[in-house]
């Protein structure tokens, strides 16, 4: 079950400060606190969804097409189109995630 006070959800709300990238009312991007790679942020959908099987299951189509076109938006606004990128996103324990809310990581800069 979603867990409404998890990392990112208090990260919307504005319990917990985030380096902004871009906020709308559907979508927010930041930097990541632990990074990966030089360039490491993460997008998230406003909704509740746990993960990429719960927003693709469950969001609206047009929700989840604003939400990657604004993921590609974010990536040629940086210049990271030229650069070349690398997105992803973990489903699961096992997988890697570790905030039950769904997000995509844009990382960049180095090999
Ligand atoms: P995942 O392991 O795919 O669930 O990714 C979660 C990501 O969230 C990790 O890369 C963490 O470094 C990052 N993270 C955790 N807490 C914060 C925070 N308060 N602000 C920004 N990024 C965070």
């Amino acid at each position: 079950m979603y867990d409404k006070n998890n990392i990112f959800a208090q990260i919307i709300s504005g319990k917990l400060s985030s380096k902004k990238i871009y906020e709308d009312d559907k979508i927010l991007a930041f930097h990541d606190v632990n990074p990966s790679a030089k360039i490491h942020i993460l997008v998230v959908p406003k909704g509740e969804y746990m993960d990429y099987t719960d927003f693709i299951t469950k969001a609206p189509t047009d929700e989840i097409k604003n939400y990657f076109a604004k993921i590609l938006e974010i990536i040629k606004d940086l210049g990271l189109d030229e650069a070349g990128y690398s997105l992803v996103t973990n489903k699961g324990i096992s997988a890697g995630q570790t905030v039950f809310h769904f997000h995509t990581h844009i990382m960049s800069g180095e090999k």
